[in-house]
């Protein structure tokens, strides 16, 4: 088995980005700040399990989230995280499969003997009996085009709802939450970064990450990011403590914004099933937008086209087995 990603590690939107900026005393600050995904939840006993022995191997933590939402909605949010960024969970899961990094995956090319694969800059690998495409769906589509025309017209039609994120260090604030949900405005999600386990910011610091709303997002998918960025911090500040008017303003240490084009599926289009698996074609496709367009989701599906796999090959072995003792 070969790992393919574009990117420079496995984690794809469990995702942790760094900054840095130097301090008054000239010295350089660093924090960490988790602009994709922040919360992990587990529901069904298999995901709970793994978790659960993931949390005892230090990959992730529980984190027990003060949130501010509208009521009655719940104020403590129990969930984890991974340790020491996102993209921990995923580089876990996939200890011991070679990976092959920053390759990106342009086309799929079936021949006689398997499936080759055509990567950016030139190169082919393979071939290969089987390929699964663990993607977003408007990626995966154009690599099924050709191949598997009604799966890559289905995935091109699911709608990917857009996030804006801004990052940001601020001097420390008196904030009583850990995060918080407001109901108006930009934003729909606030963290204190530093407060997430693990984390932690320099002394008299304050991280946050804060996520537009998808509808904010997509309405300003093409606008210049430092006019997000001024109009996000625009929107955390109003939901600080205000500063009484002998106060200086906010200080800012850093702040920059992400955009996510294809961040969460915006509804359930697809047929129900977890995953796809073609047998013939030796094709299967898995992701989040398969059921609910999370985390746990994304893991399900993955588990489901994984479990469908080994079931076939073993029934292909009892069947040569059988065919070779008559
Ligand atoms: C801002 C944001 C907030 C979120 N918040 C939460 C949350 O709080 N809780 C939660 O459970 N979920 C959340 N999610 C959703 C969650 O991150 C996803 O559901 C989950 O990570 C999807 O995993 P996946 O493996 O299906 O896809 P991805 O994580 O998208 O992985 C796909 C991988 O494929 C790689 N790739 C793409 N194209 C190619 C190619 N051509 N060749 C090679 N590699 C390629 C990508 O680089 C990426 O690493 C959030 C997502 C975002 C963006």
């Amino acid at each position: 088995m070969t790992l393919f990603e574009k990117s420079r590690g496995v984690g794809g939107r469990l995702a942790t980005r760094r900054a840095s900026w130097a301090g008054d005393d000239g010295i350089e600050h660093q924090v960490g700040f988790d602009h994709g995904a922040q919360t992990i939840a587990a529901r069904q006993p298999r995901f709970r399990a793994l978790l659960a022995r993931a949390e005892a191997a230090g990959v992730v933590a529980r984190w027990r989230a003060c949130v501010h939402a509208a009521w009655p909605a719940a104020a403590v949010r129990d969930v984890y995280v991974a340790l020491p960024g996102m993209p921990a969970l995923v580089r876990h899961l996939a200890r011991g499969v070679p990976q092959r990094l920053e390759q990106t995956v342009q086309r799929l090319h079936r021949t006689a003997a398997g499936w080759q694969l055509v990567l950016a800059g030139g190169g082919v690998a393979g071939p290969f009996d089987q390929v699964v495409l663990a993607l977003p769906p408007a990626q995966a589509a154009v690599l099924l085009a050709g191949h598997h025309d009604r799966w890559a017209d289905a995935l091109a039609a699911v709608p990917m709802a857009p996030c804006w994120t801004l990052m940001a260090a601020t001097e420390d604030v008196d904030w009583p939450w850990d995060a918080a949900e407001p109901d108006r405005g930009p934003l729909a999600w606030v963290a204190r970064n530093d407060r997430r386990p693990g984390r932690g910011a320099p002394r008299g610091v304050a991280t946050w990450v804060a996520q537009a709303t998808p509808a904010w997002s997509a309405a300003h998918l093409e606008t210049d990011p430092q006019d997000v960025a001024l109009a996000l911090r625009d929107a955390l500040s109003a939901l600080l403590p205000a500063r009484s008017a002998s106060s200086q303003p906010l200080r800012w240490h850093h702040s920059s914004v992400h955009r996510w084009r294809y961040a969460l599926p915006a509804a359930a289009t697809l047929d129900g099933r977890e995953c796809w698996w073609d047998v013939e074609r030796g094709l299967g496709v898995c992701g989040d937008y398969f059921s609910g367009g999370k985390v746990e989701a994304a893991w399900r599906s993955g588990d489901e086209l994984a479990d469908t796999i080994a079931a076939g090959l073993e029934a292909a072995a009892e069947a040569m087995e059988t065919a070779a003792a008559a």
